[in-house]
Order: C-alpha cells, then sequence, then structure tokens
C-alpha cells in the first residue's frame, strides 16, 4: 500500500512515553502532568454525566463558550463574542488542524519557526500546503529575528504559524514582538494560527504577549486553544479556537467534518469550573516553582540550564558532558538511568546539532528532585 505520508513516524512523545514504560523510567518526556486534576472539576463531571450524554452542539455547548467568552473578555480586558468567534474542538490539535485547513489550499505557503511542535508540518502538508520553515537560534534564546520573517514572504504565502509561550523551548514573546509581527503582516492577507496552550503558564512576573491583544493581528488570528494545559486535563482533549466571524465561520466548516463536536459531559464541567478565575490565576505561580526546584538542582554540575520563561518545559544543554546525538542521548538516559525527555533536533527541519534536551516538569517535586539526581551523576 503506497503510504500517504512516507516519512511521518510515530511521534516522539508516543516513542519516549513507551520506552519510559518499558524500562521504569521517570517520564519527564511527553508533556502531561504527573497529578491529578482538582477534585472539584472530577466532581462536576461527575454531576454532569447524568442527563448530558448526547451530541454537543456543532460550536461547543454555549455555557462553556460563553464561560470561555467571559474568562478570556476579562483576562485579556477584550470584547469577545461566545456565538460568532468561539468554537469548541476536540483539543488545541484538531484546533490547529481545522485552522490550517480551513484556509489553506494546495500550493499556499505557510511560514513557521523550528524548532516547531511536531503536528505543524503535516497538518500544512496534508492541507497540499507548503512549509517554510524558518530555523531559531538557541544562542539567541530562540527569538524571531521579524526582518527574516518579511524575507520569507512570497505572494502563495497564506499563513504563519507561531506558538508563545513555545513548546519545546520555553521562550516567550514579549509586547514587542507583537508590535513586530503586526509589521510584518500590515496590508498583507496573511492569516496567523496562534498556539497559546500555554497562556496560562508565564514565568517571572510577564504577561502573556496574545495575539489578542494587538487588533491588527486578532483581526486576522485562529488562536487555538487546550484546557488540558490549565486544568491538568490533556486526557479530556478538550480545546478551542477564538477567531473574528468570517474564519470562525470557515474554521466551523472544517470541524464539522472532522469531528462534529467534542465530549458534552466534559464541556459541561468546565462551564462551570472556568467561571473562578483562581482556579488558572494561580498557575504561573505553581509552575514557577516547580521550574525552579528543577533547574536549581543543575547548578554546578555540566548541565546547562537554558531559559524558560513559559510552559512546563525546561531545556538542558548537556555539549559540556557529551558528544552524542540529542535521539541517542535520550534514548540512552531512560534505559540507563531511566530518567526519560524529548530530544530537540526532532522539531527541526536540518539538524542544527544543538545538545538539548527538553525535560517536563509538570511532575510531583520529589519526582523532579530524583531525575535531576540522576542526570547530574552521568559522566
Ligand atoms: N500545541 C502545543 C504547543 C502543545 O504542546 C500541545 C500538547 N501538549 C498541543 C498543541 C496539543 O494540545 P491538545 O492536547 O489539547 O490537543
Ligand atoms: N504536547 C505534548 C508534548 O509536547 C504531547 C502531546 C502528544 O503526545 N501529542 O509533550
Amino acid at each position: 500500500f503506497p503510504s500517504k505520508q512516507p516519512q511521518v513516524q510515530t511521534t516522539i512523545f508516543t516513542k519516549m512515553s513507551a520506552l519510559a514504560l518499558e524500562h521504569g523510567a521517570l517520564n519527564l518526556s511527553q508533556g502531561f502532568p504527573g497529578f491529578d486534576c482538582a477534585p472539584a472539576l472530577q466532581e462536576l463531571l461527575q454531576h454532569y454525566a447524568k442527563g448530558h450524554n448526547q451530541y454537543a452542539p456543532m460550536a461547543g455547548v454555549p455555557a462553556l463558550r460563553q464561560s470561555l467568552a467571559a474568562k478570556t473578555s476579562s483576562f485579556y480586558d477584550i470584547p469577545v463574542d461566545a456565538d460568532t468567534e468561539v468554537t469548541i474542538v476536540s483539543g488545541a490539535t484538531e484546533a490547529l488542524f481545522a485552522a490550517i485547513h480551513c484556509c489553506v489550499s494546495p500550493g499556499d505557503e505557510v511560514i513557521l519557526f523550528d524548532p516547531s511542535y511536531d503536528a505543524y508540518d503535516p497538518i500544512i502538508r496534508l492541507a497540499g500546503g507548503i512549509p517554510i520553515h524558518i530555523p531559531l537560534k538557541a544562542s539567541n534564546n530562540f527569538a524571531i529575528d521579524w526582518s527574516s520573517v518579511t524575507a520569507k514572504i512570497t505572494p502563495r504565502t497564506r499563513a504563519i504559524m507561531v506558538n508563545s509561550p513555545h513548546n519545546p523551548t520555553g521562550a516567550v514573546w514579549s509586547m514587542a514582538d507583537l508590535d513586530a509581527f503586526a509589521q510584518v503582516v500590515k496590508g498583507t492577507n496573511i492569516l496567523i494560527v496562534s498556539d497559546e496552550v500555554y497562556e496560562h503558564i508565564v514565568f517571572d512576573g510577564a504577561q502573556h504577549a496574545s495575539v489578542l491583544l494587538h487588533p491588527e493581528l486578532r483581526k486576522r488570528s485562529f488562536v487555538c486553544g487546550s484546557f488540558g494545559k490549565t486544568y491538568h486535563i490533556t486526557g479530556w482533549k478538550i480545546g478551542y479556537c477564538i477567531a473574528p466571524k468570517f474564519l470562525t465561520a470557515e474554521f466551523r466548516k472544517l470541524h464539522q467534518w472532522v469531528t462534529f463536536s467534542s465530549a458534552t459531559p466534559l464541556q459541561y464541567a468546565l462551564a462551570e469550573y472556568l467561571k473562578e478565575p483562581a482556579h488558572y490565576l494561580g498557575l504561573s505561580d505553581f509552575y514557577q516553582k516547580k521550574r525552579d526546584l528543577f533547574s536549581s538542582q543543575f547548578v554546578g554540575s555540566r548541565w546547562k540550564v537554558l531559559p524558560s520563561a513559559g510552559s512546563f518545559f525546561q531545556c538542558l544543554d548537556y555539549s559540556a558532558i557529551s558528544n552524542e546525538k540529542d535521539v541517542d542521548l535520550a534514548d540512552r538516559l531512560t534505559r540507563e538511568i531511566k530518567v526519560a525527555s524529548i530530544p530537540v533536533s526532532v522539531f527541526y527541519e536540518t539538524d542544527p546539532g544543538d545538545k538539548i534536551l527538553r525535560f517536563c516538569f509538570a511532575k510531583e517535586d520529589e519526582v523532579l528532585v530524583e531525575a535531576a539526581k540522576r542526570l547530574i551523576q552521568i559522566l
């Protein structure tokens, strides 16, 4: 059978989690919390599991769209229309897929930045689009040089995919990035797919620079989000897309053919849980403590801690320790010292040859300390 995606393999997350399981390793590879969601959310789910078990409306349960619109509106101080600008989908993965597929036609170019989340490139290709990768450099803290973006724009550029806070590097945008980005797209028909799943995990007192905050960006953006990261429920696979009315209409045309609608009782439970700002406002502090605990373990070691300004990922540079390729080292560490991580080179179109591993610190404190203890013992 001629594969439609001959280059595509099992994702690195599936591979590393399976290897971690096989070897009984501490799993700091695939990004998911090593602890449960709040009991109050579990109780809401139990409550709504009765009587809410048939199809949800295609665009999402109205109560959830309203809660999300209200939350987004108060958090960013912008108007958001629950009926025409919000769609509930099955995870940010579906939001990204539908956003790209509803606007990219064969031959269209889509600009993205490496390291890029593994789903972006294949989603663009499946739509017949041409991914145009712009590599970012570790030596520049993975910041975007906006003039290099302008240089990549052609008459066929349909969209630009962006992600802040960034997976896998933890880099975050400043408000100046929003202005620079706006200058790049102003006067063009270029659309934006903005992956903001880590919007509530931003450290050191910084504010998340959402494209929703900038009118020039907002009017052309699909903002893709996920409740999985914010409420410790990655297994629920409920996400959303916030976009202007004309883009939401196109987005929904796609969504209705992908899943049509997403799990009903989960949407009702979230609709209520979202109303309490305390359920997300403390998240940055919660994860900053974990970042600091994990990264402080490496002081005085030969692991170099790279900046992590947001997300729940910490990148460590091992160039002073080993010459091995990151994929090989990640494999070996899982087998030998039983700590699983993600090699960052897999997120590049062209491997820059960096020696960097990504560790997820959304884990219990003891797990983080034990993992670091094992890591600093390697030669
Ligand atoms: N985008 C990024 C940057 C992610 O890290 C993830 C998952 N961790 C997703 C999208 C997918 O989110 P979901 O699980 O809601 O589909
Ligand atoms: N986004 C998660 C990560 O970066 C993985 C999700 C998945 O396995 N697809 O680790």
